[in-house]
């Protein structure tokens, strides 16, 4: 058994069985979660459904394309009970979350709620994707160690996220959402509770009436969100936010709720899934340091926290996650960093920190960083 399997079964899954793509179970009153594919190792997100007086509001759209945009159709004749959909919320700014927001914003003539920073970060992705990629960021790259011909083999080649000119434009405008508000759906009040680190100003949605939290991913129960470092803020702490956030969402919600996230299946456990989180991160850093006794370029750190082969653009993901590591400890004085020779090293600051695990050798490697 791997120790996320073990980590798992401290936590209940109340659901045996998820909805097929396109259909709704109801969860709890006037709350409906549905999935929709993904074409990657994360085959599946999680949509969720909440009854308004007038109408439905939808928690995240899946990624774009015709695919989901059927499977909408599907959801909007068999699920809806009649009525529309009338907002549209996206807890953060990832395509998988916002590639079909578009489409429902447009069907239905409904508003987008989002968070400032996220509504503004997914228009700029969105444009950035559609532009052709340059290896612009090569410098940022070549510092932690990446070779010129890895870096000038990687091929801006078109992406499942990439909006196509079929796809419906990405809403124009939005109506803001922000962390304390307190929303009325139907006989419910929802409130709205930010976190970032995997994304700027991401939304979770809690019912306490309802004993209910649409997570996002924010808090996923098995798997990892991704917390990188991106070039475009190449110096960035976004793993301090992560772990703040852990705990804000600990002191702010209480531990009797079902989690509803974004992937995976909805689970109880709350307080013992954000500890098992932030615990997480403190071994992932601590391996990182108790092996950087030595002056050690960034890429010599991967295998320690990736015991896969990487390959291709996946190198650069798994290396944004590891540099989130390095960011933190950096921050909290437990590493510095050196350019020498045009490339970063990394040194422990503690004189008395020994190896504790050598590339490949440590029992509990991360998987592949999921694009979430
Ligand atoms: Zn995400």
């Amino acid at each position: 058994m791997s120790s996320k399997e073990e980590l798992a079964l401290e936590l209940t899954f109340p659901y045996s069985e998820s909805p097929e793509f396109g259909t709704a179970l109801e969860i709890a009153p006037g709350v409906k979660w549905l999935r929709m594919p993904l074409p990657m190792s994360l085959n599946h997100i999680n949509l969720y459904l909440i009854a308004d007086n007038e109408g439905w509001i939808v928690v995240d759209t899946g990624i774009r394309g015709q695919e989901t945009s059927e499977l909408w159709r599907k959801v909007f004749n068999q699920a809806l009970e009649g009525k529309p959909v009338i907002k549209v919320i996206c807890t953060h700014l990832h395509p998988d979350h916002t590639g079909q927001a578009g489409f429902l914003c447009q069907y239905w003539d409904a508003p987008l709620l989002m968070s400032y920073s996220e509504y503004y970060q997914a228009c700029f992705i969105n444009k950035m994707m559609g532009e052709k990629r340059s290896i612009s960021h090569q410098a940022h790259y070549q510092k932690l160690g990446f070779s010129d011909s890895f870096l000038s083999s990687l091929v801006s080649g078109g992406s499942s996220f990439q909006p196509t000119e079929d796809d419906i434009p990405f809403p124009e405008s939005f109506t803001r959402l922000v962390d304390g508000q307190v929303i009325q759906f139907g006989q419910y009040e929802w409130h709205i509770v930010t976190g970032n680190g995997h994304s700027p100003e991401h939304v979770c949605l809690y019912c306490p009436a309802l004993r209910l939290l649409i997570s996002g991913d924010q808090v996923l129960p098995i798997i990892t969100s991704n917390v990188s470092i991106y070039p475009t803020e190449p110096e960035a702490n976004p793993m301090k936010g992560w772990i703040e956030s852990h705990q804000k969402l600990k002191a702010a919600i209480k531990d009797d709720v079902l989690v509803l996230p974004a992937h995976n299946k909805p689970f109880y456990g709350l307080h013992k899934r954000l500890d098992q989180l932030i615990a997480h991160h403190e071994d992932r850093m601590l391996i990182l340091e108790e092996n950087c006794t030595e002056p050690t370029v960034a890429i010599d750190l991967l295998p320690l926290l990736f015991e896969r082969k990487l390959e291709g653009f996946t190198r650069i993901m798994a290396m944004g996650e590891c540099m989130a590591h390095l960011h933190c400890l950096m921050d909290r004085k437990r590493i510095q960093r050196q350019l020498i020779n045009g490339v970063y090293h990394f040194l422990s600051i503690d004189p008395t920190l020994s190896s504790r695990a050598k590339p490949g050798e440590h029992e509990d490697p991360d998987q592949l960083p999921e694009l979430t």
